[in-house]
């Protein structure tokens, strides 16, 4: 959006409220008519007590008979009451909110808003809102945004201010040519960004959403093409010939290369030798060994004498890869200089690595985002490689390259995109794609189990263990949460020391912890010398420990397919049968249906076909997936149709208007210009 005003514009919000939106990326008045709603709540009439339903936010009208109980225990307050009706009664609770006793007037009719849950059996309301009768009448029904908040900044005081930005606005300026808006239907754009915050009724937010769907794909993709562009035949400083060292080290492996990764590492091989600049995308399921075809690629470029970096999403994966190639490289007595850079080194290492850096002392460069956020200097940088993670562009690139030459540029995903929608998001790409595992790998076993198996799965992970091999335990939560019930890190740690015989050493690991410590924890369990790993999704990708065996997700229900697959990935990445456990907290059937489809299958490409099956098309807030392509409000897979509408429109008006010159075009050649100013880092255009 292109309103720059300060946030700090609208009443109410000082420094110290602005303080907390910049917490959420919001600057801007703009930035904040982007923050879309992650939810919306449908305020629906309320119902018979007797028709509530588990695991729904729901609401009924009720007349307290007496005042509501103060009760105390452990640290905890809570305030209960029960409602009654012909229909049936239900308990209502508040946790520590004791002020919630004297709120409610006996004799007074109220309406109850809130998650229904079972407890013992029997039907609860937690910590429910409350409203008088007239005053839930006056919004339902309607869907009421629902905003991602932080610590001091509720949704109330978002909607508001949403609604203050909305009304004291002026008016944009209509960008998309009449003509495209016509062909696609979209709504104009002041009614599409008014009606996604406050939509009346579920078709009225399709079509608001539809138009900034068709937006956030249009816009990114003349960016994509503009990439296309400049690229195209680009020719590279650093041309490289095949080295014979770099032949003799794939043949010391102790595996062959697959057909698929043999194929991949010729299309790479090719673009080195080809004298123009490489641009390519390596796409591979998990373990499928993208990571030795990366390595072939920068022994390459440093036998040609040039330098080459890797750069992965998290410390822990940079590290791994560091410690592997290292050893891989020391194993044979190779020549190659390593070198690792990373945000929680000290400034006294980072020294160190810079000038060996710079001074090249080092042929392989492996680390984090500190490769290009740091003031790093390379010597003829020839390769740079980013796994898993977000495209590649010119302002990285040029980060990277300084005043030097453009580098090669590869990018590793396993993110599973149809190639049809790859070449479209991927358009200044070339594609290779590995579709085969390693031979020997056995399937992962897979089971979904309810909360009560748990004494069974600890057994099996002694066992397993036992043997030699060992396990995860993911937790969506590092500490206890009242308000949310689900396992966390720190309690499921003690409960598996009490749990497992005293010779399993359990650690834990989590986001929250120093990068030196989630280091240790994280070589220890490499080394074996931890068995089992209790974390959150740290660990989500990249991660290898071939050794791991067991991957258990608590409140699998939590975690969305795409993730949960990543998750999965870890395990059964070397010769051991592998499993993956996943508890499923919750009793709703769709649910089950989705977590169904990882049971059944261990390919990413069949998995995000059927989750996006399940989903259907008006289900368009479900669960988002993971990996390195992040819009806004759009989803490749759920918009796949609009994906490939709007770049057949972008190619079709740059082939016509390549520098957008004609008068109908003036208004959307001012906001491209305004997207790529706003995005030139983040999407890399
Ligand atoms: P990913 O594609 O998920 O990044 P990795 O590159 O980490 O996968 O490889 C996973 C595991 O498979 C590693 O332990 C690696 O050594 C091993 N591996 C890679 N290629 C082969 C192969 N052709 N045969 C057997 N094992 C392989
Ligand atoms: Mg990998």
């Amino acid at each position: 959006m292109l309103n720059t005003e300060s946030i700090r514009s609208l009443k109410g919000i000082g420094d110290k409220t602005a303080k907390l939106y910049e917490k959420l990326g919001i600057f801007t008045v703009g930035d904040l008519l982007s923050h879309y709603p992650r939810a919306y709540e449908s305020m629906e009439p309320p119902v018979p007590i007797g028709s509530l339903k588990e695991d729904q936010v729901m609401a009924v009208s009720s007349a307290l008979t007496k005042a509501p109980d103060l009760v105390r225990f452990n640290r905890m307050q809570m305030v209960s009451v029960y409602l009654k009706d012909l229909t049936g009664s239900v308990q209502v609770v508040w946790f520590n909110m004791p002020y919630m006793k004297n709120n409610l007037k006996p004799g007074t009719v109220y309406v109850f808003r809130g998650r229904v849950v079972k407890k013992r059996g029997r039907l609860m309301m937690e910590q429910p809102e409350v409203f008088t009768q007239e005053a839930y009448e006056a919004v339902a029904p309607s869907m009421q945004p629902v905003y991602s908040q932080t610590k001091g900044l509720g949704n109330k005081a978002i909607v508001k201010a949403v609604s203050q930005a909305l009304e004291s606005r002026t008016l944009e300026r209509e960008y998309m040519p009449s003509y495209i808006r016509k062909k696609h239907q979209l709504a104009e754009i002041n009614y599409a960004v008014e009606h996604i915050h406050f939509p009346e009724n579920q078709s009225q937010l399709l079509f608001a959403r539809k138009r900034l769907v068709f937006d956030e794909f249009f816009l990114f993709l003349t960016g994509v093409r503009k990439l296309k562009e400049k690229r195209a035949d680009q020719t590279s400083a650093y041309v490289m010939k095949p080295a014979a060292q770099v032949k003799e080290f794939e043949d010391s492996l102790p595996y062959k290369l697959t057909p698929a990764q043999k194929r991949t590492w010729e299309e790479i091989a090719g673009d080195l030798s080809s004298g123009l600049v490489m641009n390519r995308l390596v796409q591979g399921d998990v373990g499928s060994g993208k990571t030795i075809v990366a390595l072939l690629a920068l022994l390459t470029a440093a036998y040609n004498g040039f330098q080459g970096a890797l750069m992965a999403p998290t410390e822990v994966l940079a590290r791994q890869h560091f410690e592997s190639v290292n050893q891989l490289l020391s194993q044979r007595n190779m020549e190659i200089r390593t070198v690792l850079v990373t945000g929680s080194m000290t400034a006294r290492e980072k020294r160190q690595a810079y000038e060996k850096i710079r001074t090249h002392e080092a042929d392989l460069i492996i680390g984090t985002h500190a490769l290009i956020q740091e003031k790093v200097e390379y010597h003829n940088l020839a390769l740079v490689i980013t796994d898993e993670q977000h495209r590649f562009g010119v302002g990285q690139r040029e980060l990277f390259s300084g005043k030097g030459e453009d580098p090669h540029v590869l990018v590793m995903s396993a993110t599973p995109i149809p190639r049809t929608l790859a070449i479209i998001l991927y358009g200044d790409l070339d594609i290779s794609v590995i579709d085969q595992l390693p031979q020997g790998r056995q399937p992962i076993k897979n089971c979904v189990v309810n909360p009560q198996w748990r004494p069974k799965a600890y057994e099996f992970i002694r066992k397993q263990v036992e043997e030699g091999r060992q396990a995860y335990v993911i937790c969506p939560m590092v500490e206890p949460s009242e308000l949310l019930e689900a396992e966390n890190v720190l309690d499921y740690t003690k409960t598996l020391r009490k749990e497992l015989p005293s010779s399993i050493t359990v650690e834990y690991l989590h986001g929250q912890m120093k990068g030196k410590e989630k280091n240790a924890i994280m070589e220890r369990f490499a080394s074996g010398d931890i068995q089992v790993l209790v974390s959150t999704t740290v660990i989500e990708v990249g991660v290898n420990v071939p050794n791991a065996t067991v991957m258990m997700i608590e409140n699998a229900e939590r975690f969305g397919l795409a993730q949960l697959h990543q998750l999965r990935g870890r395990v059964g990445r070397g010769a051991f049968q592998s499993y993956c456990i996943m508890v499923n907290c919750s009793q709703d059937e769709s649910t089950g249906k989705r977590l169904e489809i990882l049971n059944q299958s261990n390919d990413g490409f069949y998995i995000a076909s059927q989750d996006l099956k399940l989903r259907g098309p008006g289900d368009i807030f479900g669960l988002r997936q993971s990996g390195d392509l992040e819009f806004k409000l759009a989803d490749i897979f759920t918009d796949a149709a609009l994906l490939k509408a709007a770049s057949q429109e972008v190619n079709q008006l740059l082939d016509e208007d390549p520098e957008l010159e004609k008068e109908e075009h003036q208004e959307l050649r001012r906001r491209i210009s305004a997207y790529v100013g706003e995005n030139y880092e983040k999407l890399n255009l």
